[in-house]
């Protein structure tokens, strides 16, 4: 062993700035640098896919348990989540075999629901179970391309940033669009008049949810003229997207009357408001404003249910990370043990309900409460909530 050189590329003590010993020999601080990108490179590359053949591939069943540590409820948007993102990621195991005869297409996704009740979270989550990069961009801020604010296209940059500029790695993610429905076309007539935050960007998310291969712009945004583009084929990205919908129940409504009187003379009586937006289907988002176009992109319709009372009481507690847990490990560190009775539980539920945040406030309240507790650190050894 030569102890005046780096045994991997031979530098000389003298040409280096440091050689580390180790049992057989010497490394310089360049091969470290080396090493080290090696390792990231690999580990980045760990999980890569979903699932390498159909033995990997978790079944809709494992999906949805998954989901169940995470949210409470909407069991009817995570079973059908679970079946999406199942054949999602089966379709791109199938789209790997040369001799497929079949082409099968993608199902992308609408989540219907109040803000607050999960959309979000479950997206993440799902993302989370598969290891594949995920982001959130918010319809809101997209515009037609030449107009002020975000093209569609910078929805891939996020994805891209994401995935640490693998554009492989991006090819297989999900993107979460957010706030769909306010992309809706105002009138029910197509438009005359140019209509940038409407119909112009629903046709340009129409490119990239038809599987095409998109120009990105590594950066987001115009303002770099010069750079360059990456080129991103969106054929199995998952796209999953969420909205309020507000209106959506009486246009649900209408047209189940309207069903009701064709076939039997009785008028609908329901007033359930779960009862009828279970009953969603693509007609109704038509008549809220997206094209049809758009819709035929996304065959998968899914809700998730107003929050009650009970669930939210059991999102405070019930959830791996759930906020009582997130907050008796906090305490913990300081060697306190932190307890919510009941009564505690539902106090801030009800405070929360009042401020119609829905489970997205309980956070806050919490904190709150806990306010003089946390000032007061080291001054109590145990506190019971009550
Ligand atoms: P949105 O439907 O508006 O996308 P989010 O998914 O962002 O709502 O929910 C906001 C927060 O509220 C979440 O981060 C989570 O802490 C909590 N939350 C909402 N719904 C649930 C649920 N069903 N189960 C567990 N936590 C929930």
């Amino acid at each position: 062993m030569n102890k005046n050189q780096c045994s991997f590329c031979g530098r000389k003590r003298n040409e280096v700035q440091m050689l580390i010993s180790g049992q057989e020999g010497f490394i310089c601080e360049n091969c470290i640098e080396q090493a080290h990108g090696i390792v990231l490179e690999n580990a980045s590359k760990e999980g890569f896919s979903p699932a390498e053949n159909m033995d990997d591939l978790k079944k809709p069943k494992e999906i949805k348990r998954f989901l169940d540590e995470y949210v409470i409820g909407q069991d009817q948007a995570k079973k059908q989540l679970s079946i999406a993102v199942y054949n999602h990621y089966k379709r791109l195991l199938h789209s790997q075999d040369e001799n497929r005869e079949v082409e099968i297409e993608k199902s992308n996704i609408i989540m219907i629901g109040e803000t607050g009740t999960g959309k979000t979270l479950l997206a993440k989550t799902i993302a989370r179970e598969l290891n594949v990069p995920f982001c959130i961009v918010d319809a809101t801020i997209l515009t037609e391309a030449g107009y002020v604010g975000e093209d569609v296209e910078s929805i891939l940059s996020r994805l891209l940033m994401v995935a640490d500029y693998d554009v492989e790695k991006a090819e297989k993610g999900i993107v979460f669009i957010d706030e769909i429905d306010k992309i809706a076309r105002k009138s029910d007539n197509p438009s005359i008049t140019r209509d940038v935050s409407g119909e112009g960007v629903q046709q340009g998310l129409l490119k990239l949810l038809e599987g095409s291969i998109v120009n990105v712009p590594p950066q987001g945004g115009r303002k770099h003229p010069d750079q360059k583009y990456i080129q991103v084929n969106t054929q199995n990205i998952l796209f999953i997207a969420g909205g309020a919908f507000d209106g959506i129940r009486e246009i649900i409504e209408r047209r189940l009357n309207k069903q009701a009187i064709g076939f039997s003379a009785e008028k609908l009586t329901h007033t359930d408001d779960d009862e009828i937006l279970s009953q969603i289907n693509a007609i109704d988002l038509r008549k809220f404003g997206l094209i049809p176009e758009l819709l035929g992109r996304f065959p998968i319709v899914t809700y998730l249910e107003s929050l009650t009372k009970d669930t939210m009481m059991r999102i405070m507690t019930e959830p791996k990370n759930s906020i009582v847990n997130q907050f008796v490990e906090l305490f913990k560190m300081d060697g306190i043990t932190l307890e919510f009775t009941p009564a505690a539980i539902e106090k801030i539920v009800d405070e929360t309900t009042e401020k119609g945040l829905g489970a997205r406030g309980l956070r806050g309240t919490t904190e709150k409460i806990l306010e003089d507790h946390m000032f007061n650190i080291g001054e109590e050894e145990h506190i019971i909530l009550s």
